[in-house]
């Protein structure tokens, strides 16, 4: 359970990563190993929690920029150098001046504006009155502009810590930091993000993984309908149910034949043509039924990437780029992440007919999780 988790929270990643580079306009925060900023976190003597977060946070941060060769400080509002520009976190003066008031969210709103040279990343940060947890839209915004513009990944499930000394102790394994040649935004950057986070399920901490992942995995009420039409395995066909009525939902072997054709087979573990129009439709299709009874979250998911990448059909050979008629190509094409795209036809499908509609692709196996994340598709 806990490997389906990480895994199933990698997908997220995958959907939300944006590329960061080549805007018009740019304001550039450390290039060939210069960085004349400050990060800069409110003056002590808020929620202890609070504090403590802001100071993680910033220190991520800083971490992420030494990882890269830029040297930057870490300074509290009241002590911050004049003639350096800032990062300002969380509700700093600074950021209540230029119009940011986050007071208002009871969420995990935040916001990532450029004000001139200075950027800043807000959102409402305090400690929940009844639990050990908080509301920490400033750790969250920190989290996507580190993943957005500074390279960052959030690969696995820790416990961040503090050490004795208040430095952060954070599990080296856990987060990636891809090599990034500058640090830039768009110099008109004005984000207000709301992010799909909503209670958490059985943690009684928070951690950058699961504030960075949304709280992946969401509570039932977050996942919505699960577009898994009836005699489906985790949302596709079952070979109980179609092989007589639609032997085209299965995988095409090199002799021509259709998984569903061949025995002894189990019809959980049937290879599918995930490509095909078929299955395609039917994916669809479940959606809109889950629409119309008014769901407006949906979960897509999936079985394993090799035994959707196991399809000779025309559509499958095309999108893998090869076809497959022994085991080292179907193992080629379930660690070349292209099965992401027959997610992406349906989901991008979905998208278009209903804008409002949220789209959650919930992988839980992985053929081989190092190449799958170094292919992660970049959107
Ligand atoms: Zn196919």
């Amino acid at each position: 359970m806990r490997t389906t988790r990480w895994f199933a929270g990698l997908v997220f990643v995958g959907l939300v990563v944006m590329s960061g580079t080549g805007y018009a306009g740019e304001l550039t925060i450390a290039e060939s190993n210069q960085c004349n900023y400050q990060i800069v976190i409110p003056d002590k003597g808020r929620e202890e929690v609070v504090d403590n977060w802001l100071s993680a946070a910033a220190k991520l941060m800083q971490a992420t920029f030494e990882k890269n060769g830029f040297k930057i400080d870490v300074v509290q509002e009241g002590a911050k150098a004049a003639d350096k520009p800032g990062i300002y976190l969380g509700a700093t003066g600074f950021a209540k001046k230029n119009g940011i008031n986050v007071e208002q969210h009871d969420d995990w709103t935040y916001y990532h504006k450029a004000v001139g040279k200075d950027l800043i990343i807000a959102g409402n940060d305090k400690k929940d009155p009844k639990t050990m947890l908080a509301l920490l839209g400033t750790v969250k915004g920190v989290c996507d502009f580190l993943r957005e513009y500074a390279g960052v990944r959030f690969l696995f499930m820790t416990g961040d810590r503090f050490n004795k000394d208040g430095s952060l102790n954070i599990d080296t394994r856990s987060v990636a930091f891809t090599p990034v040649k500058k640090i830039a935004v768009p110099d008109n950057l004005d984000l207000k993000k709301t992010p799909m986070m909503r209670a958490n399920c059985d943690r009684s901490y928070e951690t950058f993984n699961s504030i960075s992942l949304n709280f992946f995995p969401p509570l039932s009420h977050i996942v919505g309908g699960m577009a898994a039409p009836a005699g489906t395995a985790v949302g596709w066909p079952l070979a109980t149910e179609y092989a007589k009525s639609h032997p085209e939902y299965f995988a095409l072997s090199k002799d021509g034949k259709r998984a569903c054709d061949l025995s002894p087979h189990d019809a959980y573990a049937m290879a599918v043509c995930a490509a095909g129009k078929g299955v395609q439709d039917l994916m669809y299709m479940e959606a809109e039924k889950l629409i119309a009874d008014g769901r407006k979250t949906i979960t897509i998911g999936c079985i394993d990437g090799y035994g959707l990448s196991q399809c000779n059909c025309e559509e499958c050979c095309k999108l893998f780029g090869m076809k497959a008629e022994n085991w080292d190509q179907i193992r080629a094409r379930g660690d070349s992440g292209k099965l992401w795209q027959a997610f992406f036809k349906i989901t991008e499908r979905i998208r278009e007919k209903y804008p409002d509609v949220k789209i959650i692709c919930n992988r839980s196996r992985l053929p081989n999780l190092t190449l799958e994340i170094q292919r992660m598709p970049i959107r």
